[in-house]
């Protein structure tokens, strides 16, 4: 069957699979590995590529917070899996010291800068801090390089570059205070526990950027920010080569194949950066070429690997790819929840029956579609679908 689930109204879970609290999909478990700092080294790559042809489908995807997760897991297999991965050093003490350790850097950092710095003393706190009960998908973010990376990246805490100095700054605010190395893990503590103190989380659940919304950021909170763009492109970087995935997801057996290149750094744009590599040789699932019409569309899981799918979704993806104006977007999602592209797109086709989609410009996946009624061998025969009325 792919058309997958019937009802159109997504179900929320509020938290996010772990490793040791994973969460069941249409294709068996999801299992989702927290890499240290981003990292694989070369072993744990090529551990994790084995384990997931062992106990699992052997697909991989990367999730928008540059964690791996690991398909189709038999549920049987899920203790076996856990072991293996603790010898290769990706487990946490216990499920909420994983969930708590949500901490997303650039991909780009050295060793010793601030960002690696800051990564590592927040993740040993946050591990440490076991009455810190924050939201499941509260996330913290170190993006202290030349310019901050992350800003269009989903993360509840900033510490980010901001000219020479730091900024500590609560998600949704404009304005932030200037931290050091040393201040910013404590201060970035004190934030969250200020979150908590007012009421961010009513029921354990609640987002950085509501509160701000509703109550403006704290009062020492007044140092400017600067916007800066940021665009993550297949090819060359300084730390080594960046290889985007298609949607994200790639064969167990090139995660294996590039560790043969280099460790490993797992980013929040669907893209691997294989440290120090001059270049990498087209493998399976990988997109090298920034150019490539791809790039240009994103596609959640779909039918039948996510229980709540109304529709296939990747399939119409890559045929629509090459169709999608220049400049812009085109989300596919195979329900209203959105989980590939939670903002707004220029573009969105949302599943509402088997082979079935709404057209919503410029909205989210749950958006007042446009059209409706759009059957995918439509799209396929007539792309320029898309752009009218536009
Ligand atoms: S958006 Fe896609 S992956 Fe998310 S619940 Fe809906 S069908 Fe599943």
């Amino acid at each position: 069957m792919n058309g997958g689930a019937t009802s159109q109204t997504p179900k929320v879970y509020g938290w996010c699979p772990g490793a040791l609290r994973p969460m069941m999909s249409g294709d068996g478990l999801v299992v989702r590995v927290r890499a240290p700092l981003g990292k694989f080294s070369v072993a744990q790559a090529r551990g994790v590529a084995r384990l997931s042809q062992d106990f699992g489908n052997g697909l991989l995807d990367i999730s928008a917070r540059a964690n791996l997760q690991m398909r189709g897991i038999r549920e049987d297999a899920h203790e076996e899996l856990i072991e293996g991965l603790r010898g290769l050093g990706l487990i946490d003490p216990d499920p909420e010291a994983e969930a708590r350790r949500n901490v997303l850097l650039t991909p780009f950092w050295s060793a010793g800068d601030d960002t690696h710095s800051i990564a590592m003393e927040l993740s040993t706190a946050l591990t440490a801090s076991a009455d810190l009960a924050l939201p499941g998908k509260f996330g913290f973010a170190a993006d202290c390089d030349s310019a901050p990376v992350l800003q269009d990246t989903a993360a509840d805490i900033r510490i980010e570059r901001n000219g020479e100095a730091l900024l500590l700054r609560a998600d949704g605010a404009d304005t932030g205070m200037p931290v050091t190395r040393e201040s910013a893990v404590p201060e970035a503590l004190a934030l969250a526990r200020w979150f908590l103190e007012q009421g961010g989380a009513p029921e354990g659940r609640g987002r950085m950027h509501r509160l701000i919304a509703r109550r403006g950021p704290p009062p020492a909170h007044t140092a400017p920010m600067t916007k800066a763009g940021f665009r993550a492109k297949p090819g060359a970087v300084p730390a080594g080569t960046l290889a985007a995935l298609e949607f994200g997801q790639m064969p167990a057996a090139t995660l294996a194949q590039l560790a043969d290149h280099g460790d490993i750094r797992l980013t929040p744009w669907r893209a691997l950066l294989v440290e120090g590599a001059a270049g990498l040789p087209p493998l399976p699932g990988l997109i090298l070429d920034a150019t490539d019409p791809r790039l240009q569309v994103v596609a959640c899981t779909g039918a039948p690997g996510c229980l709540q799918a109304l529709s296939t979704t990747r399939d119409l993806a890559r045929d629509l790819a090459p169709h999608v104006p220049a400049g812009t977007k085109l989300h596919i999602s195979g329900c209203t929840k959105g989980c590939a592209c939670p903002g707004t797109a220029p573009l969105t086709l949302t599943a509402t029956a088997k082979d079935e989609f709404s057209l919503i410009r410029h909205g989210t996946a749950a958006d007042l579609p446009l059209k409706t009624r759009l059957s995918a061998d439509a799209l396929r025969a007539a792309p320029e679908l898309l752009k009218e009325g536009s």
